[in-house]
């Protein structure tokens, strides 16, 4: 690295996104600097869980035990009409009752033991970009300023993205027209209600989270954004709960209280030369389904290796582009997914019919299977280009393999965030094919458990991140593909 370096990435923003991403990074082999402007974490619980994807991103690399226990959730919704998630294979509802607190606190030590640097009490202030790097001013708790660069920066700032606005990257959307509540409560003797209730005045959700404490959303279909006030006090959701539900809930003890809109927008570009967005930076929208902070780890998981490798200099042209390409597609799908949702929980008797339609839907299993795929992220399947094999751009599911050295499942094998080529019918013509990138691409001869996993498919080259990027028997294509996601392969 150039001794007018700090670092080769830095990171602004050290929520969930931007701690996936730093460590990401450091397994792809840069340096990075997280630079975060709280002093200490907030302690808030806001996001309760992940979506199946993003489970399995972290199962990926090895984290789901730090999580401690984890349940996953069969029962979910689309819109508030509830149905199983397990009519879509793998899928269920996401792992839920996980504060957002302790997601970060995984994350945040994770990426420390691989290396990441992270900078407490750096708050971003300005970045100028020019070809060979961006110099970033960040300001210290004292006042004092101080300058940092790398030849990338990534916003993962959240929604209201520093570094969007001073990268001139636009954030077209919609304003927020409803309004919802919320309160984590301990000691309100408040009934669960984690698929929701209607009731004649509003729309009540309550969730279970650790140490009987209950998460408590509201909203009431008389109140307008305009009677919304931005950090409303527990007295004010206690009352409103009143109105709406008839319970007194006043005696319990808050631990947090906030408020939320269904405001959606996306970045229009997820890269501006040497800047790219990550996370609530590229994409706002209702948290219906437990689905923003998923897709910032997911939106991590994409960049970091491609990232990594363009900062290493092993990059194939046009490997960074791909991040914008197969990830501004997904975000704007979770808004559409998200905004048809709040559609039908919001509003009273004038939107019955959307719901009513929802349900007569919702009863059919192609429809279930269907919005089980968009809610969960296990539809998504990437641009492999005309002539792919069906399971190319899709995600390597878990499966349990034997090897020679013993029974491994396939997320195991992606723990290094190398890529993979798994040879499932011991090939040795695509052993050898892939000899040449063996610094980038591990490769694993194995037989699957069950004939019918991974569709008959003879080999696999599965990306870092997971996705499958070919799949085949020719070596000719094999090394095509080789070239193009990782680059040249190694001389020696
Ligand atoms: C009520 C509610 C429930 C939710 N439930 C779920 C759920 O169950 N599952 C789910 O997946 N998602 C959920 N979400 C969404 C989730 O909380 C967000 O998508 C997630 O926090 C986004 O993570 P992020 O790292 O991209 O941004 P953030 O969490 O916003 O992190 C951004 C970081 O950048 C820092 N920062 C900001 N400005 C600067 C600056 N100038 N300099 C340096 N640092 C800066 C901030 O301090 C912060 O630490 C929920 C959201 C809400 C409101």
């Amino acid at each position: 690295m150039d001794s007018k370096l700090d670092a080769d990435v830095i990171v602004v923003g050290g929520g969930p996104t931007g701690l996936m991403l730093a460590g990401e990074l450091r397994l792809g082999g840069a340096s990075v600097i997280v630079a975060e402007a709280l002093e200490q974490p907030t302690g808030q619980s806001r996001a309760l869980g992940f979506t199946t994807r993003a489970l399995e991103t972290f199962d990926q690399r090895g984290l789901v035990p730090r999580f401690g226990a984890l349940e996953t959730s069969a029962m979910g919704h689309f819109g508030g009409v509830p149905f199983d998630y397990t009519v879509l294979e793998d899928a269920n509802f996401g792992a839920r009752g996980i504060p957002q607190s302790q997601t970060e606190a995984v994350l945040e030590r994770w990426a420390g033991e691989l290396g990441a640097d992270i900078r407490r009490g750096h708050t971003f202030q300005a970045l100028e970009q020019d070809e060979d790097g961006v110099t970033v001013t960040v300001s210290l708790p004292d006042g004092a300023r101080r300058r940092l660069r790398a030849p990338y920066v990534v916003g993962a700032d959240g929604a209201r993205s520093p570094v969007r606005k001073a990268a001139g990257i636009g954030f077209p959307g919609t304003a927020g027209t409803q309004l919802m509540y919320l309160a984590d409560v301990s000691g309100s003797g408040v009934r669960l209600r984690p698929l929701g209730e209607r009731l004649p005045l509003g729309l009540v959700q309550v969730f279970p989270m650790p140490d009987g404490v209950a998460r408590i959303i509201l909203s009431a279909y008389d109140t307008t954004l305009a009677d919304h006030s931005e950090t409303p006090g527990f007295d004010e959701v206690a009352a409103i709960w009143q109105r709406v539900t008839g319970e007194d809930i006043s005696g319990g003890r808050a631990l947090w209280v906030s408020s939320f809109t269904d405001a959606t927008r996306q970045a229009d570009r997820y890269r501006q030369g040497r800047v790219l967005l990550a996370g609530d930076a590229a994409h706002i929208h209702l948290p219906a389904g437990g689905q923003g902070m998923s897709t910032g780890v997911q939106d991590a998981a994409n960049l970091g290796w491609k990232l990594a490798a363009t900062v290493r200099g092993t990059a194939p042209e046009g490997l960074l582009d791909t991040y914008h390409d197969e990830r501004h597609p997904v975000g704007a799908r979770l808004l559409s997914n998200t905004r048809a949702q709040g559609m039908a929980l919001f509003g009273g008797d004038e939107s019955q019919a959307l719901r009513d339609l929802y349900a007569e839907l919702i009863a059919l299993e192609e429809v279930r299977r269907h919005l089980a795929g968009a809610v969960s992220h296990l539809d998504i399947r990437y641009d492999m280009g005309a002539g792919a094999h069906p399971l190319a751009g899709r995600r390597l599911p878990p499966r349990p393999l034997s090897t020679g050295g013993g029974p491994v499942r396939t997320p195991d094998l992606l723990h290094p965030a190398l890529g993979v080529l798994l040879d499932l019918a011991d090939a040795p013509a695509l052993r050898s094919a892939a000899a040449g990138w063996k610094d980038r691409v591990t490769t694993v001869t194995a037989a699957p458990d069950s004939p019918d996993d991974f569709g008959g498919a003879t080999a696999l080259l599965v990306r870092p991140d997971g996705y499958i990027a070919w799949a085949g028997d020719d070596p000719d294509t094999l090394t095509t593909a080789l070239h193009h996601w990782f680059g040249t392969p190694d001389p020696a």
